[in-house]
């Protein structure tokens, strides 16, 4: 339902925390933050049932997980009960790949298989978590995050905005979407993903919108933005004029 991103000079889960409160009034039932230590390397998952309220006591609003790089998102149940196993970011058991979604994949059911096939557990009810293993799949096959993701986007029918970290690569965060709204923002201390302006509004007002079956590659300083072929494609800064 929500999506909010962060990767820069400043400590990434208070960030988060407010983005999503911004984001509350599309509803939610459950939300979560990863976050990424740059120190030791671990990335932190927290996620909590019900009210965002819930998860900022759980963090001691973000102060308790430390980095400067992390996703957050308030879910909205499609596919399995609202509760804390079905909140996303969803992950690999390595912790490789960490990812948010918003939208619904259709196809679940076969690429769940498919998967299953290839070793892949699963622990939620999500279709989210089909698509955090199926990105996992193609970055082992292919070694490349882009790839993995463009590849993954072939194979996936339905909607979806993701926003995602893997582990292997510090201090950069991907975001990708089709038919689910996804923007990228530039702020003074870093680069920010967002599912919906209000969510980014404080931060900054430049921001990028990435159209269908595109992908933004951010680190703190700068974006890259790919089509499906992985070419690389330019895009000028839109300025928001209006308040939230
Ligand atoms: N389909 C996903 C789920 O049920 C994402 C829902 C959302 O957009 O919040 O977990």
């Amino acid at each position: 339902c929500g999506i909010v991103g962060y990767v820069g000079e400043e400590q990434a889960a208070p960030i988060l925390l407010e983005g999503l409160s911004k984001l509350e009034y599309r509803g939610y039932d459950s939300a979560g933050i990863a976050v990424r230590n740059e120190t030791s390397g671990d990335i932190s998952v927290v996620k909590a049932k019900g009210r965002l309220n819930i998860l900022a006591e759980k963090t001691d609003n973000g102060r308790s997980v430390l980095g400067t790089c992390g996703i957050g998102h308030t879910r909205w149940a499609t596919h399995g009960e609202p509760s804390e196993n079905n909140a996303h970011p969803h992950c690999t058991d390595d912790k490789s790949v960490v990812l948010v979604h918003n939208g619904i994949i259709e196809n679940y059911q076969e690429l769940k298989d498919k998967l299953v096939k290839s070793g892949y557990t699963f622990y939620s009810q999500t279709d989210t978590e089909i698509a955090v293993k199926l990105v996992d799949y193609y970055y082992k096959k292919t070694g490349t995050p882009l790839e993995a993701l463009t590849r993954s986007m072939l194979r996936i029918r339905g909607s979806y905005a993701f926003g995602v970290m893997f582990h292997d690569h510090p201090g950069r965060l991907f975001a990708a979407r089709k038919d689910s709204p996804l923007i990228i923002g530039k702020g003074e201390t870093g680069c920010l993903i967002a599912s919906d302006v209000p969510a980014i509004l404080d931060r900054t007002r430049d921001v990028y919108y990435i159209g269908n079956l595109e992908i933004a590659e951010l680190t703190g300083e700068e974006v890259h933005f790919y089509n499906i072929d992985r070419e690389e494609i330019r895009k000028d800064i839109v300025e928001i004029k209006w308040d939230a």
